[in-house]
């Protein structure tokens, strides 16, 4: 058994992989950026060989890094950007075309027509999903429809298509493996996440043949080993979950009511609901978890747009601070907002209020109002929209929030941490680790390997760096998120005519 755990996090800016000693430590580590592609306005497309040769650079170069060869390492586990769609020569390897990424809006009106023609419901409640052009279905089609010659060598069996980790398995077992994961698979809007298995009419619909499917898999069973010609010895590949559900998995999220909010540029946030596949009222997607062995879980996700974006925007376009740390001291200096509320709802708001046309707002200005005020306020919009969020959660699931764990760039932010404690009321756990999502591709592959043991062994690894316990009267708290909700109401429906 080798000494080491290997997590390969491919991104949506660049590859990454970690090395993890049985500790969980990080021993070795190493990243490399690669080109976005934006042939045209609101098209994201990346070159699969890019995202292919930066997984193989970092993984080797990371292994070099501490002297490590194959037999080092005892288990690889992949986590990478969600819904990413390529399709590629099963023969040659080679992409038919571009990588079409997950932000990509090329195929929304695709969608708009399977709206149109009442299908909402049925994705809903087949695939977890709201339809949206995020999501790989449409993207292939798009392929399928546009590219000279691909349908027709796609109907021949020529083809294959794959999500990201899909295609880093089959690069590394040297054309061998054609799988995914379940947790992948429910991102495609073609998966049945109640019967673990591609749906024919989705198929049908979106007119796919079934030919090009990879076979889904558990998050954390061993998939094949890698090709010798790249890592000398063979190495199973045994983890592979999308970024947000490892992160989930990393933050030791295994029971229901678990959940972990990820505070980066916008907030996502899943719980865990256990063997429950929750449908939502009030906006949210469902989901699969990863799972330590075959069961399925699943897990309720939202976003916020926008969270760092607005510390941000105090430091880019107010001016107001100078770097996102900064807000940290500047908020302590006043005991509070002197009443005021910031909305930022730049794009509009998500979850559950779900209204494009609301704008930011600042509300409740007095004479005294400060820089000071104005940068607490902003801060503690993100724990007012993380509860928003976290309510409809339990609301949808009849699950009570037991902790939120935290990771992601302004989770650094102690102020924040506080405040999001008091305002639901409930223990934000802060990991050590806080590179959550690397973690948890790498404990799905070394549990499927017998490098660690169980979950148990998994958690004790995983130490707390700090725990903020809530510590607000309820009295002050209703009275902060009345005036919260107060002010949303004033941003809502802004932009309407
Ligand atoms: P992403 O992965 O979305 O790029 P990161 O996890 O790297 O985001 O986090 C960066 C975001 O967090 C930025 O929007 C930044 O404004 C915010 N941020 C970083 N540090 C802090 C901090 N100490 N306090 C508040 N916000 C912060």
């Amino acid at each position: 058994m080798g000494k080491y755990a290997l997590a390969i996090d491919q991104g949506t800016t660049s590859s990454r992989c970690m090395i993890f000693d049985h500790s969980g430590n990080v021993v070795s580590s190493a990243q490399q950026e690669f080109t976005q592609h934006y042939p045209q306005p609101g098209w994201v497309e990346h070159d699969p060989i890019d995202i292919w040769e930066t997984v193989r650079g970092t993984m080797l170069l990371a292994m070099d890094r501490i002297g490590a060869c194959g037999k080092d390492i005892a288990s690889i586990g992949i986590t990478n950007q969600r819904e990413t769609t390529i399709l590629w020569d099963k023969k040659t390897g080679r992409p038919v075309y571009n990588a079409i990424v997950w932000q990509c809006r090329r195929t929304a009106d695709i969608i708009d027509r399977l709206k149109e023609e009442g299908l909402t419901g049925y994705i809903r409640s087949v695939t977890g999903l709201l339809p949206d052009a995020y999501f790989s279905g449409s993207k292939i089609k798009w392929i399928l429809d546009n590219v000279p010659g691909v349908r027709a060598r796609a109907e021949k069996g020529e083809l294959l298509f794959g999500t990201v980790d899909s295609w880093i398995i089959w690069n590394l077992t040297g054309g061998k493996v054609h799988v995914t994961d379940y947790t992948n698979a429910s991102r495609t809007m073609l998966f049945d996440i109640h019967r673990l298995d591609w749906d024919q009419d989705l198929l049908k619909i979106l007119d796919i043949p079934s030919c090009l499917l990879p076979q889904v898999k558990p998050s954390s069973c061993i998939y094949g080993l890698t090709d010798p010609r790249i890592t000398g010895d063979p190495i199973p590949i045994c983890g592979a979950a999308g970024d947000q559900q490892s992160a989930l998995f990393g933050q030791c999220c295994f029971k229901p009511g678990q959940a972990k909010n990820t505070y980066g540029t916008g907030c996502f946030m899943l719980m865990n609901t256990g063997r429950q596949a929750v449908e939502s009222r009030n906006g949210l997607l469902t989901t699969i978890a990863a799972s330590a062995d075959s069961s399925v879980e699943y897990a309720l996700e939202g976003s916020v747009f926008v969270a760092g974006a607005a510390i941000q925007w105090l430091r880019d376009e107010l001016e107001i601070i100078k770097k996102a740390s900064d807000s940290e001291t500047i908020a302590m200096s006043v005991p509070d907002t002197a009443g005021v509320y910031v909305v930022p709802a730049f794009t509009g708001l998500g979850a559950p209020y779900w209204d494009q046309y609301a704008r930011g707002c600042i509300s409740g200005i007095t004479r005294g109002f400060t820089r000071a005020h104005l940068v607490r306020a902003t801060l503690e919009s993100l724990a007012y929209q993380t509860y928003d969020i976290l309510t409809a959660m339990e609301k949808d699931s009849g699950v009570k929030l037991e902790s939120l764990k935290v990771d992601g760039g302004a989770c650094q932010n102690n102020f924040l941490m506080q405040f999001q404690a008091d305002i639901i009321g409930q223990k934000v756990i802060r990991p050590r680790c806080v590179e959550t999502t690397a973690m948890g591709a790498a404990c799905l592959g070394g549990l499927a390997a017998g490098f660690w043991n169980d979950r148990e062994e998994i958690r004790s690894i995983l130490s707390v760096e700090r725990i903020f316990s809530p510590d607000m009267p309820e009295s002050r708290k209703d009275e902060l998120l009345d005036g919260w909700h107060k002010a949303v109401g004033r941003s809502l429906g802004w932009a309407k005519d």
